[in-house]
């Protein structure tokens, strides 16, 4: 018997003295973890020659990891094979939980870079933290999201390594603690090559000593084992806003300073105390600004710990650290407030004095006149540490992530930095691992493609560029349609039992799923949704192709409009599911705790994907490839990497509406939602049905709460900042037309088809290789 199949077997009767019938879900995890591992271990600790890069994140979404392990060692096919032998479903591993250690889109990237440069033999080692509980898990009460842990180690661990002799100390002004490594490998597809994701847990210094133990003894290990053990409990549940902000600060310097003390340590071994080659050795990727820290900090360890001057130091870092920044979002660009920064890392503050130092000299010398100066200031007059300006003072490479968000970058949201360092400045368009986004999620529309063009696509997505010889082949697109019906159907069959609605999967599937968020602007898609409810109603819409509206996505707890939003979709759902005349056209699910593992049965079924941001808002998303790979059109604005895929795919195979960038920039101060209220008829039926008690918000007074965001503003904003009444008709047009040309199977699914045909630049495959190429050099 194969040697795969014959370790679990084993495992099973030695460790828990099961046959695999008899072995249950977690045992059955246990034991096929257990005996993949083995061969990954002898690839694993071979150490890597030449330089290596380290991708700094505090998020790695990496979803449940044993599938996507399994087939990248070759074995998951070995492994159905086992269970069918034994009439095991292979989903009875569904019930092993995500790993969720990420919010959305940033983690996720992480996730998908890590699985690309191990297949493409580039190494690349992630470092983050290795939270005790990752994102909530959400779900529904009345309508209402509602927030539980999400304790996903419950089943244990058993893809990551403890390795306690490789812990250090981290030190903040009244605590230390141990950062102990927790080591899950990154298994390239076909098992080439093993990196590491290093995740970091925090514990307390002084174990339980019990020689010392009376009671005011345990009460203070007690207290010292809660306080360490928070700084790794909790991912924050927010991807903009830093809530919660001194914890979070801790978090940020623990896994920093922990990764940069294990590569200061790995390097002395090679070079002793010669320092000049570091960023020989390595380049760090920082992943937004929160690992941004680490810059004052690894200059910190070479000047305290190592003896090398400041100059060299702040040097060296330049050399070895890039930034890589994802939104424009004024609020998400971190900012510390010095006493706070202080009361927790007085030491490292130092540093960001003498960086901000070393920065105005260089302005000077750059020939900055002083009053323009303080635009430029890390830690500004009003005494916040500004991270961004940090990174890219203090880095050699800034990136945005699409090339529409790298230009906004360029042109306004750092264009003083461009002005001094435009050398400085690259774009890397993000991208998706296809090994997870269609070989596993797809089983059969890669079967499909493989048969057509051969199985290079796995490791070369521009391969799919091949399949456009057919797009006019009408058997080929019948089966391409008929693999969409097959996804539809196995997403419907899992909805019913999620959820308890039941889809009929020739409706057209109309997707939106992400976090929950203003710019993102799920409200809009709501009230398009009661426009076609109503015009179906009124007569002036005949002819409606069923569609059912399927939306997904996490709002951060403290993040009360988002919430609002959910609730108000839930009524939209509650009031067209119920109502038997229109029950037969229209559909509306909020499907509950949407994450990797549900949005890999989602992305395949859909026919047209929602990508629709305020234009300037997205800066890339990565949802979007994903639906775009799996054959959906797009339908959505000029944003992020939307432009690139209709670029790709042909605008006149997706659908595109609404104002774009320039135009809103020339609009800001003129701009006036209530004109477009009074003048739009159908504008003003759906934004009152926020406040003419149609729909309920329970007595919460979150949908006043909307309306006035959108007609009066609030003391912080102006009124309707992402311009939803604007878009609105544009959009209902777009989206109308779409539904109604789904009708035409052919042509619609033609359009399907090559979105899939020139989806290939999309692959973190590309992307990785650009990063390694053009800013690690590696
Ligand atoms: C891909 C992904 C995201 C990012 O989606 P966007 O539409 O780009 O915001 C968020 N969450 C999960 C679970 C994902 O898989």
């Amino acid at each position: 018997m194969n040697t795969f199949k014959s370790d679990v077997i084993e495992l099973l009767e030695l460790e828990y003295g099961k046959t695999i019938q008899q072995a249950n879900t977690v045992e059955l995890y246990h034991a096929i973890t257990k005996a993949a591992m083995k061969p990954v271990k002898a690839k694993w600790d071979v150490p890597a020659a030449g330089k290596k890069a380290c991708y700094f994140s505090a998020e790695f979404l990496t979803g449940r990891l044993i599938y996507s392990n399994l087939m990248n060692l070759g074995l998951l096919n070995t492994l159905s094979e086992l269970f069918n032998e034994n009439n095991i479903d292979i989903r009875a591993l569904e019930e092993v939980e995500d790993a969720a250690l990420g919010n959305g889109g940033l983690g996720r990237l992480a996730a998908c870079f890590l699985d690309s440069a191990a297949t493409k033999g580039i190494p690349l080692n992630g470092y983050g933290i290795r939270y005790h509980y990752g994102l909530f898990k959400q779900y529904f009460e009345n309508g209402f999201q509602k927030e539980t842990a999400d304790d996903w180690l419950r089943f244990g661990d058993p893809w990551s390594l403890r390795r306690e002799d490789e812990k250090v100390t981290v030190q903040f002004k009244n605590q230390t603690v141990y950062a102990v490594p927790y080591d899950m490998p990154v298994i390239g597809y076909g098992a080439q090559m093993v990196n590491t994701l290093r995740l970091w847990q925090a514990e307390p210094i002084n174990a339980f000593n019990f020689r010392l133990f009376n009671d005011q003894k345990f009460e203070l290990a007690v207290r010292e084992r809660n306080e360490a053990e928070a700084i790794s409990s909790v991912l924050y549940p927010n991807d903009s806003t830093a809530k919660g902000k001194k914890l979070r600060l801790k978090q940020q310097y623990f896994f920093t300073s922990a990764s940069l003390q294990d590569m200061i340590r790995s390097y002395k071994k090679k070079y002793g105390n010669n320092f000049s080659h570091f960023p020989d050795e390595y380049a760090v990727q920082l992943n937004d600004t929160h690992p941004v820290v680490s810059v004052p900090e690894f200059i910190r360890l070479l000047v305290t710990n190592e003896r090398v001057s400041f100059p060299k130091a702040l040097k060296l870092a330049r050399q070895t650290f890039a930034y890589t920044n994802h939104t424009i979002m004024a609020e998400a660009l971190e900012k510390w407030d010095v006493n706070l920064f202080r009361s927790v890392i007085p030491n490292v503050y130092r540093y960001v004095v003498m960086i901000d130092r070393a920065l105005v000299k260089e302005l000077v010398s750059l020939g900055v006149p002083e009053e323009q100066q303080e635009q430029y200031r890390i830690i500004a007059e009003n005494k916040q540490i500004h991270m961004a300006r940090l990174a890219v003072f203090a880095t050699h490479s800034v990136n945005g992530v699409a090339k529409i968000h790298t230009e906004i970058l360029k042109n306004s949201t750092l264009k003083e930095w461009y002005a001094l360092y435009p050398e400085r400045f690259n774009n890397k368009t993000n991208g998706i691992t296809q090994r997870r986004w269609l070989a596993l999620s797809n089983r059969e529309l890669s079967g499909f493609i493989t048969e057509k063009i051969g199985s290079a696509w796995l490791t070369d997505l521009s391969k799919l560029k091949n399949l456009e010889k057919y797009k006019d082949d009408a058997e080929v697109i019948r089966q391409f349609a008929e693999i969409k019906q097959i996804k539809k159907r196995q997403l419907a069959e899992y909805i019913e039992k999620q959820e308890g609605i039941k889809l009929n999967p020739d409706f057209v599937f109309d997707v939106q799923v992400k976090r929950m968020h203003e710019y993102k602007r799920q409200l809009l898609n709501a009230f398009s949704i009661l426009d076609i409810y109503y015009g179906i109603k009124e007569g002036r819409i005949p002819d409606f192709h069923p569609t059912v509206f399927l939306f997904g996505g996490k709002a951060a707890p403290g993040y009360l409009r988002a919430k609002g939003i959910i609730k108000f979709i839930n009524e939209i759902a509650g009031k067209i599911n119920n109502d038997p005349a229109i029950n037969e056209k229209m559909k509306v699910v909020f499907v509950s705790n949407y994450n990797v593992s549900y949005a890999e049965k989602i992305m395949p079924a859909a026919d047209i994907s929602e990508q629709i941001s305020t234009a300037g808002t997205e800066a890339s998303g990565t949802g979007n490839m994903k639906l775009m790979l799996n054959g959906a059109v797009t339908l959505g604005t000029y944003d992020g990497a939307n432009i690139e895929i209709v670029q790709q795919a042909g605008e006149e195979n997706n659908y595109i509406f609404g104002a774009r960038v320039e135009e809103l920039g020339k609009m800001e101060e003129s701009y006036d939602p209530k004109k477009i209220y009074q003048r739009e008829e159908r504008v003003r039926r759906v934004v009152d049905s926020l406040v003419n008690g149609e729909l309920d918000d329970g007595g919460t007074n979150l949908f006043k709460e909307l309306y006035d965001s959108l007609l009066m503003g609030a003391s912080w904003h102006k009124p309707d900042v992402y311009f939803l009444l604007y878009d609105f008709l544009p959009y209902c047009d777009a989206k109308l037309q779409a539904i109604q040309d789904y009708a035409d199977r052919f042509g619609f699914t033609r359009k399907c088809f090559l979105n899939t045909a020139n989806a290939g630049v999309f692959s973190s495959d590309r992307t990785i290789q650009e990063y390694a190429a053009e800013i690690w050099n590696v």
